[in-house]
C-alpha cells in the first residue's frame, strides 16, 4: 500500500487538498507513495516560517547552528540504511548512487558544522580589512555580512533528493535563515523521509525548516524583499521563477542552478595506454553511468583529438560493456533505471534531437529487455548511449549537442583538431556550464585553457599524469568548491565554503571612525 507523504508547515504535518499524485518505483512501475498537493494559499505558512524560524535561528550563535548541523549529519548517518532503501525504491538508485546522494548530504552538513567552529559566538561575518574612505582619512569602511530577515525558498530537482535539499539547507541554516524546501515531486519520498527523521529527533528549532510536498502552488506569490529563492532544475522553469511577478516586484534574491552541457577536454598530448588516458576513460564511464547520467555535473560532450577517437572508443565501450545494468537493489548492478516514465520519454526524445547532428556509435535507445533481474519491458531503463558528432558538426554552434541537455546516460564525442582555440570555442558553444575537465600534461596548453575556457564555467577540473591516481571524477561536487555556472547553467553560485553563506546574508558596508569600528567589530 503506497504511503501518503504530507507537507510539514507551521510546525505540523499537513495533508494537502489537491488530487493525489502517485510516486512510482522506476524499476518495477509499482506505486510507492502518494502526495496530496496543497492548493490553498500558502501565505500564512510563508509568513510563519519567516517570523518564527528567523527568530529561532538568529537567537543561536554560529557555533550553536553548527552543532545543529552536526547533529543532523549524525542522525542521517544513523538512518543511512533505511534512507538507502527509500532511494532505491523511489529513485531507482543503485546502492552506490543512493550513497552518493545521502553521503553527499551528510558531508555538506559536516563541512559547514566544521566551518562554524571558527565563527563562534559572532552575529556577523567580517569580509576583508577596513579601508580608509580616502587616503589620510580617519574614517574607515568595512564590509560585514548579517543574516537576511527573510525566508529562503528552496525548489529542488528530482535527481538529488537528499543532497539537493540538505546541501542548500545546511548553508542557509548556518547563515541563520529559515528554510522552506520544495522537493521535485517524482522522487520526493527520500526528502520526506529525511525531514521526518529530523522532526522526530527534534533537531530543528521551531520554524527553522518547512517542507512543501507536491507542486509549488502559490508559494512564490508570497515572497518578500528579504527572501531568497534558490532553485535547481531546468532552465525553462528557472526562467519562470526569475521572472515571477512577485519575485521581481519584491526584489527577492534569486539563485538559479540549471542545465549544463559539461565537457571533457582531452589535450593533444594525451596518448592511449597512459594513466591520464585511462583516467579520462574512467571519468567518462563514471559520468555516463552514475545515477544513470542524471547528474547536473555529468559530462555531456567529450572533446577528443581526432587521432585518439578510435582508441578512446575501444576503451570506453569496453568499460561500458562491463557495467551491469538492472534491478538497483542488487549490489552487482552498477546502473539503474531513469527515475520516471516522463524522464525516460524525455531522454529518448533528446537522443532523437541529438541524432540530427551525431550518429549513435554505441547503445540502442529502443532496448527494453536484458536488464539484470528486470522483466522485459518493465521499468524506465536506458542503456548508455554514445554518439559521435557528424563531420563538421562539432564546431557548429547550432548543433543539438551544444544546445540540448539530455538528462540521462548519454554522451556525445566531439572529434577536434587538438588546438586550444578550437576546444575553447566548442566549450563556449554550450553557453555556460557547471564544470569541465582538462586532461593534459602540457603546462602552456593548460594555462591558456584556464583563461580561455574558465569564463564559461563555474568549476574547472585539471588532471595530469602525475595527479591521475588521486583525481576524482568531475561530477563529484565538494562543499569547499563553488557550485554553479554562467549562462545556461543559471548564473548561480552555491557552496564554496564560507562564500556560500553570502547567498543568505546581506553585505553591509559599515562606515565610521577607525577605533569605533575596531571596537564594534571586535578587532
Ligand atoms: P524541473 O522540471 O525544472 O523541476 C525542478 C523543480 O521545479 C521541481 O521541484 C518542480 O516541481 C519545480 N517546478 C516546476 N515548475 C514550477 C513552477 N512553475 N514554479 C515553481 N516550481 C516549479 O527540473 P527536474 O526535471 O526536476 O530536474 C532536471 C533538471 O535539473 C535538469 O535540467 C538538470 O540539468 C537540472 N539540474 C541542475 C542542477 C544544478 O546544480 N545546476 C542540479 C540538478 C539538476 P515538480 O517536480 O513538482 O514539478
Amino acid at each position: 500500500m503506497p504511503v501518503q507523504l504530507d507537507s510539514y508547515l507551521q510546525g505540523s504535518w499537513t495533508v494537502g487538498e489537491g488530487d493525489p499524485v502517485t510516486l512510482i518505483n522506476p524499476s518495477t512501475d509499482a506505486a510507492v507513495a502518494t502526495i496530496r498537493p496543497i492548493t490553498r494559499s500558502l501565505a500564512e505558512d510563508v509568513a510563519w516560517a519567516r517570523e518564527v524560524g528567523g527568530t529561532s535561528l538568529r537567537a543561536m550563535s554560529f557555533a550553536e547552528r553548527g552543532a545543529m548541523l552536526q547533529a543532523m549529519a549524525k542522525a542521517m548517518h544513523e538512518a543511512r540504511e533505511a534512507l538507502i532503501e527509500v532511494a532505491i525504491a523511489n529513485g531507482g538508485n543503485t546502492r552506490g548512487d543512493a550513497k552518493f546522494d545521502i553521503d553527499g548530504a551528510t558531508a555538506v552538513l559536516s563541512h559547514y558544522a566544521y566551518l562554524a567552529k571558527d565563527l563562534g559566538e559572532k552575529s556577523w561575518l567580517i569580509e576583508g580589512e577596513a579601508a580608509e574612505i580616502f587616503r589620510g582619512s580617519k574614517i574607515r569602511a568595512e564590509h560585514i555580512l548579517v543574516p537576511r530577515r527573510g525566508l529562503t525558498i528552496h525548489i529542488n530537482a528530482f535527481n538529488f533528493p537528499a543532497w539537493g535539499m540538505i546541501g542548500k539547507a545546511a548553508v542557509a541554516l548556518l547563515a541563520g535563515v529559515p528554510v522552506l524546501s520544495k522537493p521535485a515531486t517524482s522522487t520526493a519520498h527520500l526528502a520526506h523521509a529525511i525531514v521526518a527523521l529530523l522532526v522526530e529527533r527534534k533537531l530543528l528549532p521551531e520554524g527553522a525548516f518547512s517542507l512543501l510536498m507536491g507542486s509549488a502552488g502559490d508559494l512564490l506569490d508570497h515572497v518578500g524583499p528579504q527572501d531568497v529563492v534558490a532553485f535547481t532544475g531546468s532552465q525553462g522553469v528557472g526562467n519562470k521563477i526569475k521572472t515571477h511577478p512577485a519575485v521581481i516586484a519584491q526584489g527577492a534574491r534569486v539563485n538559479l542552478e540549471t542545465d549544463s552541457l559539461n565537457a571533457a577536454i582531452i589535450g593533444p598530448d594525451v596518448e592511449a595506454g597512459t594513466e591520464l588516458f585511462d583516467l579520462a576513460v574512467r571519468d567518462l564511464a563514471v559520468e555516463i553511468t552514475q545515477k544513470a547520467g542524471q547528474k547536473c555535473t555529468a559530462t555531456r560532450r567529450a572533446l577528443v583529438p581526432e587521432a585518439l577517437v578510435e582508441a578512446l572508443c575501444e576503451s570506453l565501450f569496453d568499460r561500458l560493456d562491463r557495467t551491469k545494468i538492472g534491478e538497483p537493489s542488487d549490489k552487482a548492478n552498477r546502473m539503474g533505471p531513469l527515475t520516471s516514465k516522463a524522464q525516460h520519454a524525455d531522454a529518448l526524445a533528446g537522443i532523437e534531437q541529438l541524432s540530427a547532428d551525431a550518429e549513435i556509435i554505441r547503445g540502442n535507445p529502443a532496448r527494453r529487455d536484458g536488464f539484470e533481474g528486470v522483466p522485459a519491458g518493465s521499468g524506465c531503463f536506458l542503456e548508455p548511449i554514445v554518439l559521435q558528432a557528424k563531420p563538421g558538426a562539432a564546431t557548429n554552434p547550432a548543433a543539438a549537442f551544444h544546445n540540448h541537455e539530455v538528462f540521462g546516460p548519454v554522451l556525445t564525442l566531439l572529434p577536434y583538431d587538438g588546438e586550444l582555440d578550437t576546444a575553447a570555442a566548442i566549450v563556449a558553444m554550450g553557453k555556460g556550464s557547471l564544470v569541465s575537465t582538462v586532461y593534459t600534461d602540457d603546462r602552456t596548453w593548460l594555462r591558456r585553457a584556464v583563461t580561455e575556457i574558465g569564463p564559461h564555467l563555474g568549476r574547472i577540473v585539471i588532471a595530469n599524469e602525475k595527479s591521475a591516481g588521486a583525481s576524482m571524477s568531475p561530477g563529484c561536487v565538494f562543499p569547499v568548491a563553488n557550485h554553479g555556472g554562467p549562462g545556461r547553467a543559471g548564473g548561480g553560485e552555491e557552496l564554496g565554503g564560507l562564500n556560500g553563506l553570502g547567498l543568505y546574508m546581506q553585505r553591509v558596508a559599515v562606515q565610521g571612525g577607525a577605533s569605533q569600528l575596531a571596537r564594534l567589530l571586535g578587532k
